[in-house]
């Protein structure tokens, strides 16, 4: 019995390395994104409530990210990051409303060498093609937008039901082609509903599980919205399936960033750099199942989906890409993962001048299980052990700066990297003739020119 086990496993090793080695192996991407989504809230990442039946199904038959963070926690910026493999200050979407600055190229545009036939169904108001700019690579990018929100005033999202049924009826007509598609659900978004087929008690819970300060109300509507929403991926999944692509596709799922329930006297998400608005989900299911049922516990992040796509299909990962490929051997070396928040979320002044002129004012750094951030102004340093301290409650950087000298080295030197970049790229997008040809080649290996 066990020699049979032996040569099972043998066998299983052999195929995983084919998923990677086959050069002709273009299979269909699927990349489904849930809007506001903290991955705690999830039962496949632990949370006690069954919010997500449908998502851990396709947690099963993937490989789990236990520890996978966004960089900016906000809409447009997160997701331009996710296609681009680029921080916010170098692909432009730096704010909701602020568009990727036009020579930045995303992952469809690499795909669509490659006969891939892409498409986006897109959900939430910041991503509309005209400002975030992620349209531009895609052959087609559908913005569903019938939601009636605030006493029916305003439609600036789409529903689950809605945006599935589209995504499912392109699918129909489009599955017999070398598919790439984006489907972008939006209820966890604020503000919440509850759903009475998906109620849960959730003061059934052990509070233990919430961090301090948690606004109990605002998570029971979000739940709601989270397993109304894992019902429709079911429907999608269910589709898939039907049509046969299921098994050999590579379908990611994950979210832009997650919400803050009054932590840190915070609500929402966008300005802060705690782990409530940082840590989202993340899910690969591989061509044919391939690692199923895994769990992955190093730090991953929302930059890293572009390059591990490419890797994944045994594609040319382009340069100027700064994620690593998370089935790559490297990956383990990471040094440290950065993070950047800006000021607000939604702005009115969308001239060039303005553009280049939005800095972040919160910077972090994550390495190991060691973080910091940096408030510009106050110059407030903070310092967390999140393995100990998930909630970061306790600022140890109070108590011990000494400890955290070398990783507070590293952090400014980021931050000056990202001041001289910003300062670089207002030269070359006011004045093109201006740079030296050294330059134009450096903003070439990272993705500002093609
Ligand atoms: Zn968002």
């Amino acid at each position: 019995m066990r020699k049979i086990n032996k040569i099972l496993l043998f066998l299983f090793v052999v195929f995983c390395n084919n998923i990677f080695a086959d050069k002709a192996n273009l299979k269909n991407v699927i990349i489904i994104s849930v809007d506001t989504l903290r991955a705690d809230h999830l039962s496949c990442y632990g949370y006690p409530i069954k919010t997500s039946p449908a998502i851990d199904d396709l947690s099963r038959d993937g490989v789990r990210f236990s520890r996978c963070f966004t960089i900016t926690p906000l809409t447009s910026p997160g997701f331009a990051t996710m296609l681009t493999s680029l921080p916010p200050y170098k692909h432009g979407s730096k704010r909701n409303g602020l568009p990727i600055f036009k020579h930045i190229r995303t992952l469809p545009h690499f795909l669509k060498k490659y006969n891939y036939c892409s498409s986006a169904f897109i959900s939430n108001w910041p991503l509309r093609e005209n400002l975030s700019g992620l349209h531009q690579d895609f052959d087609s990018y559908y913005e569903v937008f019938n939601k009636k929100r605030w006493f029916g005033l305003l439609n600036s999202e789409g529903n689950a039901k809605e945006v599935t049924k589209r995504a499912i009826k392109w699918l129909e007509d489009h599955h017999k082609k070398r598919i790439f598609l984006w489907v972008h659900l939006s209820e966890p978004h604020a503000p919440y509903v509850s759903h009475k087929k998906f109620d849960f008690d959730i003061k059934k819970i052990d509070l233990s599980y919430y961090p301090p300060r948690t606004r109990f109300s605002k998570i029971k509507k979000y739940d709601s919205e989270i397993a109304f929403t894992d019902f429709y991926i079911g429907k999608l999944i269910e589709k898939i399936k039907e049509l046969g692509l299921y098994h050999d596709s590579l379908i990611v799922f994950n979210s832009d960033h997650g919400e803050s329930f009054g932590e840190h006297n915070y609500f929402k998400h966008g300005r802060k750099l705690y782990n409530s608005c940082l840590h989202v989900p993340l899910i690969i299911k591989l061509p044919g199942n391939c690692l199923k049922n895994s769990t992955r516990d190093e730090n991953a992040s929302i930059l890293d989906l572009s390059p591990t796509i490419l890797s994944i299909l045994k594609l040319q990962i382009p340069e100027h890409m700064e994620g690593l490929a998370l089935f790559d051997k490297r990956v383990k070396l990471r040094e440290a993962i950065y993070f950047e928040a800006y000021r607000g979320a939604v702005i009115t002044e969308r001239s060039k001048k303005f553009h280049l002129n939005v800095h972040p004012r919160k910077f972090a750094i994550l390495q190991g299980s060691t973080k910091l951030i940096y408030t510009y102004g106050t110059k407030r340093i903070e310092a967390y052990r999140i393995k100990k301290d998930w909630f970061e409650l306790r600022d140890l950087y109070k108590e011990n700066p000494k400890e955290y000298y070398n990783l507070k080295i590293l952090l400014m030197k980021h931050i000056k990297k990202v001041e001289k970049y910003i300062q670089h790229s207002k030269r070359y997008l006011k004045k093109r003739s201006s740079l030296s040809k050294e330059d134009i080649e450096k903003l070439k290996t990272l993705g500002y020119i093609h």
